[in-house]
């Protein structure tokens, strides 16, 4: 079975969920091959053996000093030495630009935003904010794709994760552009947006910068904040919290939207979560298509009950 490889997602040695997604997508195709850049890569090698991962090729530290091109040279030489079938990364803004640099060194294509794929590579894309799904293959060369975190349940199934040290020898080009810092955001005492299990977001509804209704609804329950565009556009939210077509994608157990339209654009961003709830004073507000359960009300007045109530039952 040919190797797919997928580009390990990590911090502090610890593996992120979206490469346990990645892990169970690779499985459909072939025999998934982890590639982990940078130190660390025994404290995380547990996790990558429980979803599957057969091979762990580890990389120079060395390679995150440079902005992206190392990383590309890296799979694109790994991908050509093991004759892979596919390359898989996490579509993040950064993941984005080494699966174009990586697929541009293969001759082949890629694809980006993916929201799921089969065993024969056909990747499905939401567009049009999830209006649309489309279907696309790469029809020539090793197809990069880079898949959208929450997209492809992670389930685990056991490998070996061998571990394996990769060389590459770094072009010029690759070393041209150098990081200079790196600004660690405040992780906060709440869970990582992306990978919470419950999301409470607000939006204009909110009505200003004061989210402390927000904030205290989603301490109550251990959840992620998020916020809508308008929300953070109007600087009451940093954008970092956006949840959308242009900002995250979640996809949690429960998602809270408080004061949120649910715009065509929002709801590309938190569609899949498994359970939706909405405050909204407007009966008529779209996010209520969407919603399993919906509240018509002042989030004001309906989100402190809840924290509350909450709160009570702990
Ligand atoms: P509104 O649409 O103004 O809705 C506010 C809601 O709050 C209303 O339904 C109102 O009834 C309700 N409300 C008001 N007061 C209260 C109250 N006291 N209690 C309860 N309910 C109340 N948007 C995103 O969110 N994420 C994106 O990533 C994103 N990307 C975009 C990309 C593009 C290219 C474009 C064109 C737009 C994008 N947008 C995105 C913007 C999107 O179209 C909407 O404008 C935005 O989602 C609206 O945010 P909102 O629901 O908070 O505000």
């Amino acid at each position: 079975m040919a190797e797919v490889l997928v580009l390990v997602d990590h911090v502090d040695g610890e593996v992120k969920k979206v490469t346990t997604e990645l892990l169970t997508a690779a499985r459909r195709i072939g025999e998934p091959a982890a590639v982990w850049v940078g130190g660390g890569a025994e404290s995380g090698k547990a996790k990558l053996a429980e979803f599957g991962a057969e091979k762990v090729y580890t990389a120079a530290a060395e390679l995150n000093d440079y902005v992206v091109a190392p990383k590309a040279e890296l799979l694109a030489k790994l991908a050509g030495e093991k004759s892979a079938a596919a390359v898989l990364v996490s579509a993040t803004p950064e993941n984005k630009e080494i699966a174009g640099r990586t697929a541009v060194k293969l001759g082949s294509g890629v694809l980006t935003d993916v929201v799921d794929i089969t065993g024969d590579l056909v990747a499905e894309h939401s567009v049009f904010g999830g209006a649309t799904i489309t279907h696309a293959r790469v029809r020539s060369g090793v197809p990069v794709v880079a898949v959208r975190p929450n997209s492809v349940p992670a389930e685990p199934a056991p490998g070996a994760a061998e571990l394996e040290e990769a060389e590459v020898e770094l072009s010029e080009a690759a070393t041209g552009a150098k990081v200079v810092e790196r600004v660690v955001q405040e992780k906060g005492a709440r869970p990582e947006l992306t990978e919470a299990a419950i999301v409470v977001s607000g939006g204009r509804g909110v009505g200003s910068d004061d989210f402390s209704v927000v904030e205290a609804l989603a301490d109550s329950l251990g959840a992620a904040v998020g916020a809508s565009r308008a929300a953070v556009d109007s600087g009451w939210y940093p954008n970092q919290f956006q949840v959308g077509q242009t900002g995250k994608t979640v996809s949690p157990n429960l998602y809270v939207a408080l004061g949120i339209s649910g715009a065509i654009q929002h709801r590309a961003g938190m569609q899949t979560s498994k359970n939706i709830v909405a405050v909204n004073k407007d009966p008529e507000a779209p996010i209520f298509e969407l919603a399993d359960f919906g509240v018509v009300g002042d989030l004001h007045t309906v989100a402190p009950q809840l924290t509350e109530e909450i709160d009570k039952r702990k």
